[in-house]
């Protein structure tokens, strides 16, 4: 039997059960990222111990499920998702167990799990492996494959269908064709699972090395239209001109030409949502999506919210989505790059370069010269390098300084910093107090204040 790599904080951890007349066996995916030679973060171990007991034998431990029979030990340095033998009962819900019954046999427990290359089992103690579902020979052979019969456990758990897509798209396997066509089969299971839970899933699909193979998966299956159906909207929505794809094909593929940031991966993903409602037929009978990306951008919102991701993500991909579109040569002038900062934000340069190439590759298949940024990076250094006044907070006087003047506070107020701001990005010499104070006097006369 090979070695694993198991870390001596591991072994410690194990030698507790151990000392208790314990079991502690290594399981889920950390066992089978080891066996993959993959780098492993977290880990799962389960155990013969009751969770209150098993809460009882470490110093640190947070309660995650305990009627599940799972708490999480922290100890020294690692995570360990630690949970007692069980069988779950009914699915009444296609949620979450009904009822959970725990067992003292550790293959009974590997029964319920729900894919065979995840349900090994390494004991930590006398080094034995099970793998009583032939994991090893599916992981060898690259195959996703449901434990027992596909229609029966997706119908209990209507995750799995999309973990099984998860776990294709992260190792870049195939589904075991009995596995697959249960999907289609137990859709309505699948729509009965929380949103949080979905959003966690489309995460690793998203984060992993080649999203788009996993969102075509979703799309085959049947389950796109019900967690993103603004972009099942895109297929069939043809361009012209220099793109290659349809919109939907064209936002997988700008996916995968995305940096592994989940906000770079969102904002390639739905940067172009809005065309299918903006779409125009022109004369020529060739399509425009004049300011698809106001309507992108709030579908994003929209769509980001529904799936509960965390409002500075929401913020952010969608702040990216909104200013996708700019095509930048050496005739912009100071004052035109000024504004684009002014909108964007000079620190969202570099997301919005990298979702400017991802873009690019979903639009011709091919890796853009990302040098070809290089001019517009080294404007904004040197316009940086001169002033950084960019918004009404960055000017020299502010609204005591005007009401000192006698401009009332209130919407007239902003009206006047708003000039001053564009007065500025057109010229930066501009920004000092003296100089503005004039120009906010002439200003002020124009509004009769
Ligand atoms: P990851 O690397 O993402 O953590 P994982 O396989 O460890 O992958 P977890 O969600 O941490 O996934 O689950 C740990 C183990 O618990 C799985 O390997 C599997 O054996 C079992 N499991 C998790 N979710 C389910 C489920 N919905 N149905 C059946 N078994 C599951
Ligand atoms: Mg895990």
């Amino acid at each position: 039997m090979r070695a694993f790599p198991i870390p001596p904080a591991l072994r410690e951890y194990a030698r507790v059960f151990k000392d208790a007349g314990r079991q502690a066996w290594l399981v889920g995916g950390a066992l089978r990222d080891m066996i993959l030679g993959k780098k492993v973060n977290d880990w799962d171990v389960a155990t013969d111990a009751p969770a209150q007991e098993v809460a009882r034998m470490f110093p640190r431990v947070i309660p995650t499920g305990i009627q599940h029979g799972t708490v999480t030990v922290l100890w020294k340095g690692l995570t360990i998702e630690t949970t007692t033998f069980r069988v779950d009962g009914d699915y009444g819900d296609g949620r979450r167990p009904d009822s959970v019954t725990f067992t003292s046999d550790i293959r009974e427990d590997l029964r319920r799990r729900d894919f065979t290359m995840n349900s090994l089992a390494y004991n930590l103690e006398t080094g034995e492996l099970l793998d009583p579902h032939g994991g090893r020979e599916d992981l060898a052979a690259g195959l996703v494959r449901a434990i027992g019969d596909p229609v029966e456990r997706f119908t209990e758990d209507g995750l799995r269908p999309l973990r099984a897509v998860r776990f294709a798209s992260q190792l870049d396997y195939r589904i075991d064709p009995g596995t697959l066509a249960a999907i289609p089969r137990t859709l309505e299971n699948f729509r009965r699972v929380s949103v949080e839970r979905v959003r966690d899933e489309l995460v690793k699909i998203l984060l992993s090395p080649r999203p788009s193979y996993g969102l075509k998966l979703l799309e085959d299956t049947g389950m796109l239209p019900d967690i993103l159906p603004e972009l099942s909207a895109c297929r069939g929505v043809e361009q012209k001109g220099f793109h290659r794809f349809d919109v939907l094909d064209h936002s997988f593929l700008s996916c995968d030409g995305a940096p592994d940031r989940i906000e770079l991966r969102l904002a390639a993903l739905l940067h172009d949502i809005g065309k299918p409602a903006a779409r125009v037929e022109g004369p020529d009978g060739l399509p425009t999506f004049h300011r698809h990306e106001e309507l992108s951008a709030r579908g994003t919102e929209e769509a980001l919210r529904r799936l509960k991701f965390p409002n500075a993500v929401i913020a952010s991909v969608s702040h990216l989505v909104r200013h996708h579109m700019f095509a930048y040569d050496d005739s912009w002038g100071d004052a035109a790059v000024r504004r684009f900062l002014a909108r964007t934000g000079p620190e969202n340069l570099e997301d919005l370069l990298a979702l400017r190439l991802a873009d690019a590759y979903g639009t011709t298949g091919e890796r853009p010269d990302p040098r070809g940024l290089d001019p517009l990076r080294r404007r904004v250094e040197d316009l940086l390098g001169r002033s950084r006044a960019l918004s009404i907070k960055d000017l020299a006087i502010g609204g005591n300084e005007l009401a000192a003047l006698g401009v009332p506070r209130g919407p007239v107020m902003g009206r006047i910093l708003a000039e001053l701001l564009e007065t500025v990005l057109d010229d930066p010499e501009l920004n000092t107090s003296e100089r503005l104070l004039d120009i906010a006097r002439r200003i002020k006369e124009k509004y009769g204040v």
